[in-house]
């Protein structure tokens, strides 16, 4: 669990200091915050591998900040804190798309141990689409480990992060991607503010796909937001 970051939105100071010293206990990089609107910002603005979010907050609650994370198409692994009093907000959880929960009173290993089981499960995930040879979407036909790129069976010259960029699309078909999560998945952390620099590639990215194939629209903007891959192509792992 080393070196990844989890934010825990929490609005009773004591659970939150609880938890968040006990994340650092397993070197994981963590914040906290009490308020629910202020977290959205921060789940928006930055990348956060897991996010441990309180059902009832003042304000923006648990519930209306993982609805919102969804509708955007972030995937980020929701952990719940709910009461235990209430069914209904389990199931809520649940359905809104929070990926597990835990409900109150809770042990810390009880959520330490849900919190390594979501990192894990997503670790895995990303092995398993690394471990395929090649995918194909639309007209496009990308071989992952060579970082070779055919399109229309004839091979398209792109530089590595143009490259990694569609990539990052097509993995998540359908996904918006703020400029700043861009950033962060090609560029690594601490290039916030080159915002810029994602446009400039991302159109070199499509004026390369659109010369070689002017049939499909393949990165789409999301205007106010950011851009996503055209999710009426299915991918296909060719092994
Ligand atoms: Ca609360």
């Amino acid at each position: 669990m080393e070196g990844k970051r989890v934010l825990v939105v929490e609005d009773e100071p004591d659970i939150g200091q609880l938890l968040i010293m006990h994340l650092k206990d397993r070197g994981i990089d963590c914040q906290h915050f009490q308020d629910g609107r202020q977290a959205l910002i921060e789940l928006r603005r930055s990348h956060w591998d897991l996010v441990i979010l309180d059902l009832r907050l003042n304000g923006v609650d648990g519930l209306e900040i993982c609805r919102t994370l969804r509708q955007e198409g972030n995937a980020l692994p929701v952990l719940m804190l709910t009461a235990k009093s209430s069914e209904l907000d389990r199931v809520l959880g649940l359905e809104i798309g929070a990926d597990d929960y835990v409900t109150k009173p809770f042990s810390v290993v009880e959520v330490m141990a849900r919190v390594h089981a979501l990192l894990r499960r997503v670790d895995l995930d990303r092995q398993k689409s690394n471990g395929c040879v090649a995918l194909r979407v639309g007209n496009i036909w990308i071989d992952e480990a060579r970082r070779r790129v055919e399109v229309h069976s004839k091979a398209i010259e792109l530089t590595p992060k143009e490259f990694d960029l569609l990539l990052c699309f097509v993995c998540a078909p359908g996904q918006v991607f703020r400029r700043v999560q861009l950033l962060d998945q090609v560029w690594g952390f601490g290039y916030e503010g080159y915002e810029h620099t994602v446009n400039s590639h991302i159109n070199r990215l499509r004026t390369k796909l659109a010369q070689a194939d002017d049939s499909v629209e393949y990165v789409i903007t999301v205007w106010g937001v950011g851009y996503k891959f055209n999710d009426n192509l299915s991918l296909e792992h060719v092994a």
